[in-house]
């Protein structure tokens, strides 16, 4: 959350807190977990990580917190950067036959010897927990996949939880990414949102941003947005993560837009843990389907 000493105690009423929101969504399963346990499954995910990647390393133990918040079952396999794909390939098969395991996630990014594609298409789509299996990603087209992507179906629950409405406003993705910007576009069209998704070769991104009734940007790139790439008014949701001067920040300048914005997500305690709550509920649904289904 900002600081007071930056002088925006003010502007409190314009944050949209993804903490706050990850705590409601997080309660919101116990009921569910309650169920599960009474007829005798934990909930259960695996997450694979490759190597030691700081960053990486952060993300996983953040999700193994919100597991046990949930009263999942969370297992962690930590892999040498060196594995094959084979070998990669044959660990999430192994998983995808075990039926105590209800999600798996190999957690992003994975070394460059091994082609990410082939590993996502590998999870079973019931256990997609991540959903970015093609046939989940798929679904997205029809409004009724099993498995949304955490990242874009978080956006989705934070906007929706804000009350904003989305038919008929200008939503402006900066990022094309499959696991953000795609998918998200998709699931902002099936609410009849008219959607511009830019990328790092969109010419004069600010003609575009500048229309934005609501700007979402995920490019990663520390303070690309600034109070001249918004219009008065503007929701902003900040989905990127980078490091300035040694601190977390996201895409946008916060000091700089809030006076402009009605409504923004801050970094850190915005779009993230919203992720990792949506994580949570995917892994819980994926284990009433596996109830279901049995
Ligand atoms: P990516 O590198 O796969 O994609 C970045 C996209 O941004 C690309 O489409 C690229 O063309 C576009 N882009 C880059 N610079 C641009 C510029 N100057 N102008 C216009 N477009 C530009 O990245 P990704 O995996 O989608 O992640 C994006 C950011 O979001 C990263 O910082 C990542 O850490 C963060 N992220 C956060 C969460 C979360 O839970 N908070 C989840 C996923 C990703």
């Amino acid at each position: 959350m900002p600081d007071k000493a930056h002088g925006i105690a003010n502007f409190e009423d314009k944050i949209i807190d993804g903490r706050k929101i990850a705590a409601y969504i997080e309660s919101s399963l116990k009921e569910k977990v309650d169920y599960l346990k009474n007829s005798g499954i934990i909930p259960c995910i695996y997450v694979i990580l490759i190597g030691n990647d700081p960053a990486s390393v952060i993300y996983v133990k953040n999700k193994e917190n919100a597991a046990n918040r949930c009263g999942i079952m969370s297992k962690k396999i930590i892999i040498p950067v060196n594995i094959s794909e084979s070998e990669l390939l044959n660990k999430i098969n192994e998983l995808n036959n075990d039926s105590l395991v209800h999600g798996i996630l190999v957690q992003l990014p994975i070394p460059l010897h091994i082609d990410e594609n082939k590993i996502m298409e590998a999870i079973s789509p019931d256990k997609d927990v991540d959903g970015f299996h093609p046939f989940n990603e798929g679904k997205i087209f029809t409004g009724n996949s099993s498995f949304y992507p955490c990242t874009p179906f978080g956006i989705i629950k934070m906007l929706d939880y804000s009350n904003i409405e989305l038919k008929g406003k200008n939503v402006v993705i900066i990022g094309q990414s499959i696991i953000v910007g795609k998918p998200l576009s998709i699931m902002l069209m099936n609410r009849n949102a008219t959607v511009s998704v830019l990328n790092i070769h969109t010419k004069n991104i600010k003609c575009w941003t500048k229309m934005a009734d609501v700007l979402i940007s995920a490019t990663g790139k520390a303070h690309l947005i600034d109070e001249s790439f918004v219009k008065d008014g503007c929701v902003v949701i900040d989905v990127g993560i980078a490091k300035l001067n040694g601190k977390i920040c996201g895409d946008v300048n916060f000091d700089s837009v809030i006076q402009k914005v009605s409504k923004i997500t801050p970094v850190p305690g915005g779009v993230g843990p919203v992720t990792v709550a949506v994580l949570m509920e995917n892994t819980v649904n994926a284990a009433l389907q596996f109830l279901t289904n049995s």
